[in-house]
């Protein structure tokens, strides 16, 4: 049968990639979801298929073993849902969490026009607020790297939004006063990043690393941000569990007004308001 494709029984490969996954302690779920994306199929869809290709099996392999080597999920896909939409990720960008949703939902109640996202990443929040606001607010998204800002444009442009990307380190390349400005920058105390899980090591130290304190964006942010808010502008930050205190005060001593804590599902601190 020279030159034709051998076919596998997709219940083999399944239970193989459940093996592999499950020798490394990993979800084995997963492996369904990794064979859906290997076949470029929908999950759902995955059972009307009873065989693949050497080539697809090939194909599932390579993700198998770099999720065994801890690469998250979400990288190994290339994409990753938030806000119902669908976002491109890379390395270079800090996987969308369902907890930063809380922040997306806190900033669409007040219905702002001129927006900026501090610390874009993906782009995920910035893009997720143009998108509920129907494009008809002016959203401006910042981020250090360029790489990133790559990745965010091309989310905008996959989601239909306009937003404006800016290159800067934080405000030093903002000029404008925005009705309302929301971050989620590194907040993650620098000596315990080393303890997080082997996955979260794979994504950018960039994009965790809030310094020895794990506030040093807070600290930047909160009085820079006053400088760029119009009067009763509104503040939107994302913190750790344990640090609503610490910003809380940040944002007092600055003089803040109605500055206010919302929990995550899981009953955390995850976001801190404030007035100007
Ligand atoms: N929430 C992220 C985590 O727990 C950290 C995100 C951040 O530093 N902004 O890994």
């Amino acid at each position: 049968m020279n030159g034709v494709n051998n076919m596998q029984k997709i219940n083999d490969v399944l239970q193989m990639g459940r093996e592999i996954l499950s020798k490394s302690n990993i979800d084995t779920r997963e492996a369904r979801l990794l064979l859906a994306e290997a076949l470029n199929v929908l999950y759902g869809d995955l059972i009307k298929i009873s065989s693949c290709s050497d080539e697809e099996v090939a194909k599932y392999l390579v993700m198998l073993e770099k999720r065994v080597n801890d690469i998250p999920f979400a990288y190994i896909v290339g994409h990753k849902e938030f806000m119902k939409l669908d976002f491109i990720v890379n390395e270079n960008v800090l996987i969308p969490r369902g907890d930063t949703e809380i922040l997306v939902e806190e900033a669409l109640k007040y219905r702002k026009n001129k927006i900026l996202d501090m610390c874009t990443g993906s782009g995920c929040i910035a893009i997720s607020l143009a998108y509920y606001l129907e494009n008809k607010a002016d959203v401006t998204a910042v981020d250090i790297s360029e790489e990133a800002l790559h990745v965010a444009r091309q989310n905008a442009k996959k989601n239909n939004v306009d937003v404006s990307f800016v290159q800067s380190d934080l405000f030093s390349n903002v000029n404008e006063k925005y009705e309302m400005i929301l971050s989620n920058p590194p907040y993650i105390e620098r000596e315990v990043i080393g303890n997080l899980q082997a996955e979260v090591q794979k994504e950018p130290i960039l994009a965790l690393d809030g310094g020895i304190s794990g506030l040093d964006f807070y600290e930047r942010i909160i009085p820079e941000a006053k400088e760029h808010l119009n009067e009763n502008g509104v503040l939107i930050l994302e913190i750790g569990y344990d640090q609503a205190e610490n910003v809380q005060k940040l944002m007092s001593n600055n003089g803040y007004k109605n500055i206010r804590v919302v929990k995550d599902l899981n009953d955390n601190d995850r976001v801190v308001i404030g007035e100007k």
